[in-house]
């Protein structure tokens, strides 16, 4: 059955529709994404991309990747959809998997997205602070500059950017903001007690691709367990095998009590989960709180399949690779045309910081890029944003470089 009144519509009579229809909180790039494989994609005029942004850090495994599209065509074949009245096979696996692979969680909560994994991430921390006796006054969280953490009103809250949260006041009370990597800062916030939680990623993404510093994490940590407070790990972005790593927060040898999962753990099919450690496992109970789509077959399916072959040495070994290449290529184009003050980030996740000469002007290059064949994503105004499939070869990359020197030419001309 066919829905399509226009079988063969141009690019810009379907971007038209979006300009009429679609709320306008985004700015896409004018042209209409067709089919993928692996890291590049095609448009609907049959132009070729090279694909560095991933769906924002989603399809870990690339486009159509043979065993997720396996995974989804079985199970869409068999059942979609049950609600949480009652059980199908794909999320009781995928569960245990979880619980295995993270090496420090007893139990998960699925749900669809990245913001609603660490709205209940929020919601088990003050279940759990109740739990202890706590007033509300003393349950606070603490989140960190540059943050970014979804756009539901508890989880922009969580971020901690006035961007985010500007004109959507009043926001709900309990969040406390420090600096990212200022222990100082933290301790401070921490010295009345009133803290149940520290949240934080362990790279931060929107915020502009910046890692914790060195011996941050186990710094938080020791504040943690000297206040009582919990360590919340958002690893919506740099979880999944992203920094090389199936877990980010592996590099920095800390044990979080919570730590939560979206973007790439369905390779681009919706899904997300909190992981609770022993302390919080059996915090929330019987009505607490709950999701229809959470933990919902076709998604469970895909995960399941996407988390083994994302835990796989030959994935995470290229991870360690490519970002070795990315990192010396953007090096080179950097020699050449000095637009950038700083390449940082860890494993595919990358970020090139633009001088203060150029500062305000990644959506330009994000433009020309585009133009010239490649896929590309900027975290916040001054920083480009490298998040390429895991799974991306040397020629991608190789050609994702080429695309970006001429896009970066243009630019400087
Ligand atoms: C994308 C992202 C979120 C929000 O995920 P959604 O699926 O968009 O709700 C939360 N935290 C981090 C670190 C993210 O990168």
């Amino acid at each position: 059955m066919h829905v399509d009144p226009d079988p063969d519509p141009d690019p810009d009579t379907l971007i038209a529709l979006g300009d009429r229809h679609y709320l306008p909180v985004y700015r896409q790039r004018r042209l209409v994404l067709d089919r993928g494989r692996g890291a590049r994609v095609w448009d609907t005029e049959g132009r070729e991309y090279i694909d560095f942004s991933a769906g924002i850090a989603v399809c870990g495994l690339g486009h159509g990747d043979p065993d997720l599209i396996a995974a989804l065509v079985e199970q869409a074949g068999r059942l979609w959809h049950t609600s949480n009245v009652f059980h199908s096979e794909p999320p009781l696996r995928l569960a245990q998997e979880l619980v295995e692979a993270s090496r420090f969680a007893r139990r998960v909560f699925l749900c669809s997205s990245g913001a609603e994994a660490n709205e209940a991430a929020i919601k088990l921390v003050r279940k759990w602070a109740a739990a202890q006796g706590r007033e509300p006054a003393r349950r606070t969280i603490v989140t960190f500059r540059g943050s970014f953490h979804g756009r539901t009103l508890a989880t922009v809250t969580a971020t901690a950017q006035p961007k985010y949260q500007a004109g959507y006041e009043p926001l709900p009370g309990g969040f406390r903001y420090v600096d990212f990597n200022a222990i100082d800062q933290l301790e401070a916030a921490m010295a009345d007690g009133d803290v149940a939680a520290v949240m934080l990623e362990p790279v931060q993404g929107e915020g502009g691709v910046m890692p914790a510093a060195p011996g941050f994490m186990q710094a938080v940590r020791a504040l943690c367990d000297r206040h009582g407070a919990l360590l919340v790990l958002d690893e919506i972005q740099s979880g999944m095998g992203r920094t090389g790593a199936l877990f980010a927060h592996w590099h920095d040898g800390v044990v979080p009590d919570v730590v939560t999962l979206a973007k790439a753990l369905g390779g681009g099919f919706p899904i997300g989960a909190m992981l609770a450690g022993p302390k919080v496992a059996d915090a929330m109970q019987f009505g607490d709180h709950g999701s229809t789509f959470g933990g919902n077959p076709l998604a469970a399916a895909v995960a399941r399949v996407a988390l083994r072959k994302l835990s796989s040495e030959a994935v995470l070994a290229n991870v360690v690779r490519q970002e070795a290449a990315l990192r010396a290529g953007i090096e080179a184009i950097n020699a050449e045309y000095g637009l950038f003050s700083q390449v940082r980030g860890r494993g595919l996740m990358l970020g090139a910081v633009l001088k203060p000469g150029f500062a305000g002007r990644a959506g330009e290059i994000l433009d020309l890029a585009a133009g010239c064949g490649l896929l590309l994503l900027q975290a916040g105004p001054d920083v480009l944003r490298f998040v390429p499939a895991l799974t991306i070869d040397d020629d991608e990359v190789a050609g994702g470089l080429a695309c970006l020197r001429k896009a970066l030419a243009g630019f400087v001309r």
